[in-house]
Formats: C-alpha cells, structure tokens, sequence
C-alpha cells in the first residue's frame, strides 16, 4: 500500500460510518459526536480541543445544509455548516482536511475571536491561516505531497496571487 493509499483507507475508515445518503437527510441538525464517529480520538483533533475534545464534539451543533459549497463556521453562534451535496460527493480526503480546518475556527469562535474579521482579505486574515497552518501540517503527516495540498488549498473564487500568498503563508511550495 503506497501512502497516500493508506490515507485514504484510514479516512474511508473515519467517515464510513457515516448515513449511507447524506442528501436523503432533510435539512437538519445533527450532534458532531454523533454524525462524526470517532473523531474525538483522532490526534489533529485531541491537538486542538485537548482535555475538552469530547465534551466540545457532544455540544457542536452540525447543520446538514443544501447550501452550495464546502463547509464554514456560522459566525453568530458557532454552529458548523456542511453542504450536504459536498459530504455526499467530495473527496473523501478533503472532507477531512477541511473539518480539521473548520473545528480549528471552532476553537477560535469559543475562544471569542472574530472569525470573519473584515478589516483582512481572506487570505491574510489571522484566523484562515491559523486554521489552515493546522489542516496542512496534518495533511503533511498524512503523506500528501505539495502538489495535493496545492489542489487542496486552490479554490475557484481565489485569485493566482492570493494563492500564492496563502500557500507561502502555509508553507507550502508554489512551484
Ligand atoms: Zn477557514
């Protein structure tokens, strides 16, 4: 088994538990802990809440949306939103990446920190690149190369340079 094999059987393995068809599920919301077995054991996790990890993961409400999208953090009461459509057909890989990502602004929201700061552009903002700083160094644990996390990190609506900010900014190489 190559590594990047292993991690995507070791993810599989994490999100198999999950509802067979995410987007028969009307629109709801779900407990973490609950809808996400087992995360509570997973170190990049234990690494952000510690001690608390299991208690933050039983009191995380998780809106199964049909907003078009990925995931974020609801800035009024630290909610999690996921599209359903992205929970049933993303990449398996990146669904993780980017709920390491988003329990990172879970944190940061408990921790009363402006999570959408208008006063950055996104890239620059202290809380993305915190959040993304965590998400990359546990996709480099995992044995993803450059190339992947440069997928991983590009997204439609970012501009060259702001790519290109944010992967130097993550320490990820651009060429
Ligand atoms: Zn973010």
């Amino acid at each position: 088994m190559t590594s990047i094999e292993y991690v995507g059987f070791r993810i599989l393995r994490l999100l198999r538990k999950l509802p067979i068809n995410i987007l028969g599920i009307g629109n709801r919301k779900v407990i973490f802990a609950d809808f996400f077995k087992d995360f509570d054991k997973v170190e990049a996790v234990k690494g952000i809440f510690g001690e608390k990890t299991s208690e933050v993961l039983r009191h995380l409400t998780v809106e199964l949306s049909w907003i078009f999208g990925y995931m974020y953090v609801d800035g009024s009461d630290g909610h999690l939103v996921i599209s359903k459509n992205y929970l049933n057909n993303g990449d398996k890989t990146e669904i993780y990446l980017d709920l390491i990502h988003e329990l990172c602004h879970v944190k940061q929201f408990m921790e009363g920190k402006e999570l959408f700061d208008p006063r950055y552009d996104y890239v620059d903002r202290p809380t993305e690149i915190e959040a993304y700083r965590y998400c990359v160094q546990e996709a480099k644990r995992l044995g993803l190369s450059d190339e992947r996390i440069r997928c991983y990190l590009w997204t439609e609506w970012m501009s060259e340079n702001d790519f290109k900010k944010l992967a130097k900014s993550v320490g990820v190489s651009t060429s």
